[in-house]
């Protein structure tokens, strides 16, 4: 099955053949392993060993985005959100139900939040302290880029928040170019290309002295993720992790290493995210979000207004064909989401919009155009 899907991604069969071995995290041969992993967690996060550091949570990505909230905004505390999609949605709620008090920045889902807006935000809320970014907004496709949002961030005096699960490892970020950030994270899963089942935080150590206390949980707590490998060591877990995913991640970051890093994967994916939206506009449908602000992540279009339109029967059919695209849409109006991330080239991208044409033509459906 060929998975169009912004997570979890078509993984390699590399990859996944390290899952099958039965292994302890508490083993000393295991614990180097991952002990040598956190390093290169951060190098990849654009940090710097012995300032910053990596903190794997086992679980799925809101976890560590609830973990970074909790962790660096102080229960009462102010969160500006800026909120232009569905993603930021989920973060409203979750800081919301974690008792942080949020302001949101709304905007709408097709564009990206304009610095100035951002600034003007900031100037008319002094007692925020905080901004959380979704970078790659997972629902529409666009990006916040937090290298044009971080620096009003800076200037403003305010610390940022980044959830970059979607796009982290193909995005450019570089931790140690943004004194205002104080947590970026991300998964295991989706650009990193690795399985589902582990949460990273990467934060400045200073930061994380700071913020003890703050969480409110036990187990969402970053700073007792650092404190407790400052006192045991930095393969220890405090809990048991999903050790088959964390080995198979080591072999993703090696596979990355092999690409050529985030610049080679950003190209693969641009070229991925190019191909499917022209190839959606040569088919007749009309794209969620205009080509100047289309990320490289996922790719939406508006469902087709044709009466023969079934949009369950359309991914139950392109699914017989062997492609898997979600059978939901995380955008204001209904869209087909497909994904441009994972272990897939351009090559696995002509084949599906071959069977998109097949399928379409299959179910009669000739308007494609938005209603
Ligand atoms: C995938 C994703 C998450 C985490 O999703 P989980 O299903 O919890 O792993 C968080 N934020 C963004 C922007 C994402 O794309």
């Amino acid at each position: 099955m060929l998975l169009l899907i912004p997570g979890p991604v078509q993984t390699r069969p590399e990859v996944r053949a390290v899952m099958g071995d039965d292994i302890a995290p508490w083993d000393d041969e295991f614990r180097a392993e991952y002990a040598a992993m956190r390093p290169r967690i951060v190098r990849i996060a654009g940090g710097v060993e012995g300032v910053d550091v990596a903190l794997p949570l086992p679980g799925c990505g809101h976890m560590v985005v609830e973990a970074a909230v909790r962790t660096f905004v102080p229960a009462g505390g102010r969160l500006l959100a800026v909120r232009n999609g569905n993603y930021a949605d989920r973060l409203v709620r979750l800081a919301t139900e974690a008792g942080r008090v949020v302001v949101p920045l709304p905007g709408p889902d097709t564009e990206p939040m304009a610095p100035e807006r951002l600034a003007a935000a900031l100037e008319a809320n002094p007692d925020v302290t905080h901004v959380a970014v979704v970078v790659s907004e997972t629902g529409s496709g666009i990006v916040n880029d937090p290298n044009i949002l971080g620096p009003v961030i800076h200037a403003a005096g305010r610390r940022m928040i980044c959830d970059a699960v979607s796009g982290f490892g193909a995005l450019p970020f570089r931790l140690s170019d943004h004194p205002e950030c104080d947590v970026v994270v991300f998964t295991s899963n989706k650009c990193l290309e690795g399985l589902p089942g582990f949460g990273f935080a990467v934060a400045p150590i200073a930061r994380l002295e700071a913020c003890r206390g703050n969480a409110g949980s036990w187990l969402l707590d970053l700073a007792d993720v650092y404190q407790h490998a400052v006192a045991n060591g930095w393969g220890s877990f405090r809990f048991t992790p999903a050790v088959q995913a964390l080995r198979a991640f080591g072999v993703a970051m090696d596979l990355y290493d092999a690409e050529g890093g985030q610049p080679a994967r950003l190209a693969r994916y641009a070229r991925n995210a190019e191909v499917l939206y022209d190839g959606l506009v040569a088919l007749g449908f009309t794209p969620y979000v205009e080509k100047r602000h289309q990320g490289p992540i996922i790719v939406n279009v508006h469902q087709p207004q044709d009466p023969a339109w079934d949009f369950g029967r359309f991914i139950a059919l392109m699914k017989g064909r062997g492609v898997l695209i979600s059978n939901f849409w995380n955008t204001a109006q209904p869209t087909i989401r497909i994904a441009a991330i994972g272990a897939i080239g351009e090559a696995d991208i002509r084949f599906a919009l071959a069977q998109i044409e097949a399928v379409l033509g299959e179910m009669g459906v000739g308007l494609r155009r938005a209603a």
